[in-house]
């Protein structure tokens, strides 16, 4: 009872959040809730504060249905990216827009002072963008591992070389509630739209992952692991994974192998992406053949994706940015394996936008919402 009375919240946040303004039955319409869940559940984050009435319109029976709408400066959520050689930060408003967003050089150590440095950068940064403390309501961390259901430990992080840890060292330095989970499926939420609630999110960033979301939840698996794509065999007997095994789709699509090609170690990593692309365009020979192989490889993985899917695939992380113009030649490599589907339309490029961030903090203010109906 109380998970589906936290769930509709959720539903009702996520709804406005795509649209402006709202009436009730518009929104026990669209989400096919009863009135009186919807009209409860309002009424509840209308007193937090988080939703405002605003304005009004003839309904057909004469009465007047009052719009709602999110308080969108009402509080603020922060997110955060740990990934091997960097952490990024982004302040969201209510809507999910970032509002401010800061990438930190720290090179990921499970030590107390790594943690530490984490609390003081972050709550310099939140002083920073002119915050008061008290106004966020919670930090979301899109952490590369496999994080057990309450969020209290990373099962797993071959990354990090991590298994069993607490995530109480976060907490420690952190005085906002905190919330975190796998960094694929918090790049996978900062995807969901209006008319947009299934899809496969594939990130092709240092490490290979990727998420399932089935009618807005993400497809967690049997044993937490579903959507870890970048350890499906590509090439078996192949290169050597960092898992351990041989073979996987990560050591053939990381985005390593396309600054590696650059050949130039004093760039940062942001840096190098953009000379790959910016001399790929130019017509540069070497970045031209990795490419082309790199796409062959990707191609082979979408089409077996999709064959068990059947569902619409985004290309996100850190190669994802730069996919819009390249999605026509991958498209091309792809029609000489899916012959099921004579026009393949359904690859598509992420948003521009810092989607492990946007997604941590999209999950901080699910979280809160939660803690509403503690109160309540
Ligand atoms: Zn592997």
């Amino acid at each position: 009872m109380a998970l589906d009375k936290r769930q509709s919240q959720t539903d009702i946040l996520q709804l406005l959040r795509g649209r402006v303004e709202m009436t009730r039955a518009d929104i026990a319409a669209e989400l096919g809730l009863s009135m009186p869940t919807v009209i409860n559940n309002v009424n509840l984050m209308v007193q937090n504060g988080i939703l405002e009435e605003c304005g009004s319109e003839q309904s057909t029976g004469g009465r007047r249905a009052r719009r709602i709408r999110l308080k969108t400066d009402a509080a603020y959520a922060v997110g955060i990216n740990v990934a091997v050689h960097h952490v990024s930060m982004a302040l969201t408003d209510l809507q999910g827009e970032i509002l401010e967003n800061v990438r930190e050089e720290m090179i990921f150590s499970d030590t107390l002072d790594w943690y530490r440095e984490l609390g003081s950068r972050l709550r310099n940064f939140v002083d920073r963008c002119g915050i008061p403390g008290d106004k966020i309501l919670g930090v979301g961390i899109s952490f590369p591992g496999i994080i057990d259901e309450d969020g209290n430990e990373v099962i797993r992080s071959h990354i990090f070389g991590l298994s069993h840890m607490s995530t109480d060292r976060f907490r420690r330095f952190i005085p906002w509630p905190l919330t975190i989970a796998n960094d694929a499926n918090c790049g996978c939420r900062s995807e969901l739209a209006p008319g947009r609630d299934s899809y496969l999110y594939v990130s092709l960033s240092t490490s290979v992952g990727g998420s399932i979301m089935v009618n807005g939840r993400i497809f967690i698996g049997d044993t937490r692991q579903a959507g870890e794509i970048g350890h499906m065999i590509l090439v078996p007997g192949g290169r050597r994974c960092y898992c351990g095994k041989k073979g996987c789709a990560d050591p053939y699509l990381s985005s390593m192998l396309l600054r590696n090609t650059l050949q130039m170690p004093e760039l940062t990593r942001k840096e190098q992406m953009s000379l790959f692309f910016e001399k790929l365009e130019a017509g540069d020979p070497d970045c031209s053949r990795v490419w082309d192989t790199y796409l062959n490889d990707l191609a082979v993985l979408l089409t077996n994706l999709r064959m068990a899917l059947d569902m619409n695939i985004i290309i996100g992380g850190e190669v994802g940015r730069y996919m819009e113009p390249h999605l026509e030649e991958l498209i091309n490599k792809m029609t000489g394996y899916d012959l099921f589907q004579r026009d393949i339309d359904y690859v598509l490029a992420c948003r521009p936008r810092n989607a492990f961030t946007a997604g941590a903090a999209n999950l901080a203010l699910d979280a809160f919402i939660g803690t509403l109906l503690e109160q309540a």
